[in-house]
């Protein structure tokens, strides 16, 4: 008996440690993390000035108080409709990543400049959690897509896709489902088994946007990026999203369950009198 207590205590013991701990120590290791007691999401204006600017991302949109504009030209894809075959998959320890390498032009046309693809990836959370970065009229969702682009002057564009948790798998995640397994931890690569048909994994009328001026929302949350986040949202089946809640954001020696990735979104900025505007 005295032993089983003893065991029982040290078991409470142990359990009460983690929950104290609750962050990944190994995280702090890094330049910056979600989680890290030192250099977690909450740390960032401190260690990186350009994130206490003024025109910061994620952002709350309001959709009553967007400028609804009738002349703005929806958003114009090109490229998207050709499906990835090579691209390569990575876990930077912050996020999962996919850059195509079939050296096809893909990208966004916004006032007759082109921006070409760079690379998608995504922010997510859990069921309880959800872990998109905007949010709509303050309903955050489960996840987020985001389309990275870049023109040739070094401007960057990226598409936001706000991602709904459903029952049904939705096979447009699964080239990016069927290889989560093979980078599970950090600096894991892969390379995408099945093609990737882009124009599937936006919303079927992608044309239709918030438009508005914020930043990268990872550091150095480098501001003038040209923000559109897609009206139309997508889903994701709940099995999938659960394959997204088994990453971790370290190296696997390191693993624990303090050290997952999820929720890798950043908090909301203040709008700080921004104008959002939305396409018809
Ligand atoms: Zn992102």
């Amino acid at each position: 008996m005295a032993t089983f207590l003893c065991y029982g205590s040290l078991l409470f013991l142990a359990v009460t440690k983690l929950s104290a701990a609750g962050f990944c120590e190994k995280d702090n290791k890094e330049t910056f993390s979600y989680h890290g007691s030192q250099n977690g999401v909450m740390k960032w204006p401190r260690l990186f000035p350009a994130c206490n600017g003024i025109m910061q991302s994620p952002i709350d949109i309001q959709t009553n108080k967007v400028k609804l504009d009738r002349h703005l030209k929806k958003l114009s894809f090109f490229g998207y409709d050709k499906a990835v075959k090579r691209g390569d998959v990575v876990n930077d320890g912050r996020t999962v990543m996919i850059t195509p390498r079939d050296n096809v032009r893909r990208g966004i046309t916004v006032h007759g400049k082109d921006y070409n693809l760079q690379n998608l990836h995504f922010h997510w959370g859990s069921e309880k959690y959800p872990g998109g970065e905007h949010t709509l009229n303050g309903r955050r969702f489960e996840m987020e897509a985001h389309f990275v682009h870049r023109s040739s002057d070094n401007k960057t564009a990226v598409v936001g896709l706000l991602v709904q948790m459903v029952k049904r798998d939705n096979g447009a995640f699964k080239p990016i489902v069927e290889v989560l397994s093979d980078v599970l931890y950090k600096d894991e690569t892969t390379r995408l088994k099945s093609s990737l048909k882009l124009n599937q994994l936006l919303p079927k009328i992608p044309a239709s946007y918030y438009g508005y001026t914020g930043s990268l929302t990872v550091p150095m949350c480098t501001e003038g990026v040209a923000w559109f986040v897609l009206k139309n949202k997508q889903t994701i089946g709940w099995k999938q999203l659960n394959s997204f809640l088994k990453v971790y954001s370290v190296k696997k020696e390191a693993r624990s369950s303090e050290c997952l990735l999820a929720p890798n979104n950043r908090i909301l900025q203040n709008l700080n009198g921004r104008i959002i505007y939305a396409s018809p």
